[in-house]
C-alpha cells in the first residue's frame, strides 16, 4: 500500500521554475529539490542563480529573461541541463510598476504583461506540446496574487490585470490538457515579505494597515508558498484541476 507521504515525493521528476532566484520562486525550487526532483533554476542574473543552486538541492542553473527568450531554446536549455524531459514547471518570475492608472506608461504595461502573462503561457505551451506528444504527465504550477479576485491596492493596473488573466489562462489549460494527463493550478499568495514586496512593507504605516487586515495577523513565509506548490506539483493534489488555491492567512474571506 502507498505511504501517503510518499504521494509528495517527486523522485526522478525534472522540474522548471521561473524566478528561482530568489524569493517565492526560491522556497519553491528548494522544496521540489528536497522532495526528489531535478531542477533549473531560471531567472535572469548569473550571480542571483549561483548562490541559489548552492541552496537549492538537485539544481541547476538556467540563466535566461522570460520576457525575451524563446520558449524553444529556453525548453531546450532546461531538458539539456537536466538531462530529459519536464514534468513539472512553476511560473514565479514577476516583478512589480507602481504608478497611478492616468499615468501608467504603455511600456511598463507591455513588459508586466509579458512578464507575468505571456511568457508563462508561452512556456507552459511549448511544454504542453512536447508532454501531450510524449503521453508524459505533468503539472503546471502558475503564481497568481489576491489580485487574482480583488483589487487589494491602487497604482498597480498591469498587474492586477496580468493576475487576474493568469487564473483565466490555467483555467484554459486545464480545460484542453487534463484530460491528457496535465494537470494545471496555482497559487494565490496573500501577503509575503520578499524583494517584491519590500517597500510597501518598510513603510510602517502601510504595513501596519496590510497586518491590521490579516485574520492571522502575520505575513506569510516564502516556505508557506512553496509547500502549497510542491502539493500541486505533487502526485498528493491527483484530482486537482483548474485550482487557483488561495494562500492569504484569511484576507480575502475576512
Ligand atoms: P522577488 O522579486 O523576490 O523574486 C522574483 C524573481 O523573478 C527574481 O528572482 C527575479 O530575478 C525573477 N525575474 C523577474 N523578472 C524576470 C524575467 N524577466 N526573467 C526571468 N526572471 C525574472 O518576488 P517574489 O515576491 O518572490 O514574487 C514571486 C512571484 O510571486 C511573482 O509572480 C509575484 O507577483 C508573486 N506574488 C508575490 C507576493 C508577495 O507578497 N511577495 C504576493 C502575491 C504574488
Amino acid at each position: 500500500m502507498t505511504d501517503v507521504l510518499d504521494l509528495f515525493k517527486l523522485t526522478g521528476r525534472r522540474a522548471i521554475v521561473t524566478g528561482g532566484g530568489r524569493g517565492i520562486g526560491m522556497a519553491i525550487a528548494r522544496a521540489l529539490g528536497e522532495a526528489g526532483a531535478q531542477v533549473a533554476l531560471v531567472s535572469r542574473t548569473a550571480e542571483q542563480l549561483a548562490a541559489a543552486t548552492a541552496e537549492v538541492p538537485n539544481s541547476v542553473a538556467v540563466p535566461a529573461d522570460v520576457m525575451t527568450v524563446s520558449p524553444v531554446k529556453l525548453v531546450d536549455d532546461c531538458e539539456a541541463a537536466l538531462g530529459g524531459p519536464i514534468d513539472i514547471v512553476v511560473h514565479a518570475a514577476g516583478f512589480q510598476h507602481r504608478q497611478p492608472a492616468v499615468d501608467y506608461p504603455v511600456e511598463q504595461w507591455d513588459r508586466l504583461i509579458r512578464v507575468h502573462l505571456t511568457a508563462p503561457f508561452l512556456i507552459s505551451q511549448e511544454l504542453g506540446r512536447r508532454q501531450l506528444a510524449s503521453g508524459r504527465p505533468a503539472s503546471h504550477v502558475f503564481i497568481g496574487s489576491l489580485n487574482n479576485l480583488q483589487s487589494v491596492v491602487p497604482d498597480i493596473p498591469a498587474y492586477a490585470a496580468a493576475k487576474s488573466g493568469i487564473g483565466g489562462v490555467l483555467r484554459a489549460l486545464s480545460k484542453e490538457w487534463s484530460g491528457r494527463g496535465i494537470r494545471c493550478n496555482g497559487v494565490a499568495p496573500g501577503w509575503v515579505r520578499t524583494e517584491l514586496t519590500e517597500a510597501l512593507f518598510s513603510d510602517p504605516q502601510k504595513s501596519a494597515a496590510i497586518l491590521a487586515r490579516i485574520p492571522m495577523g502575520r505575513l506569510a513565509e516564502p516556505s508557506e508558498m512553496a509547500t502549497t506548490a510542491l502539493f500541486l506539483a505533487s502526485d498528493a493534489s491527483s484530482y486537482i484541476t483548474g485550482q487557483m488555491l488561495v494562500v492569504d492567512g484569511g484576507w480575502t474571506t475576512s
